[in-house]
């Protein structure tokens, strides 16, 4: 049985999860569970849809070094931005 997921996401983010599943060998459900932490922007090839139409303030979260955590707790993402890439 295949569970609904309750979360929507544009096309362009559900091309990006499935790249992502593939890559890590996981399921698109298990994956998009971990990708409403979206996970890495050094990682991206195209900035998610999501992040592209957020307008809002973002809030940013220094996890050491260079890398930093952004979320918006609007359009509930988050992602982290290794800046010494
Ligand atoms: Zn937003």
């Amino acid at each position: 049985m295949k569970t609904k997921l309750s979360i929507s996401i544009d096309q362009s983010t559900a091309n990006q999860v499935r790249k992502i599943a593939s890559k890590a060998n996981k399921s698109t459900s298990e994956t998009i569970q971990e990708l409403i932490h979206l996970g890495c922007a050094n990682g991206w090839e195209t900035e998610p849809e999501k992040i592209r139409r957020c307008t809002h303030e973002l809030i940013r979260t220094n996890l050491g070094n260079c890398l930093n955590e952004y979320t918006c707790n609007i359009c509930n993402y988050t992602y982290t931005l290794d800046s010494s890439d």
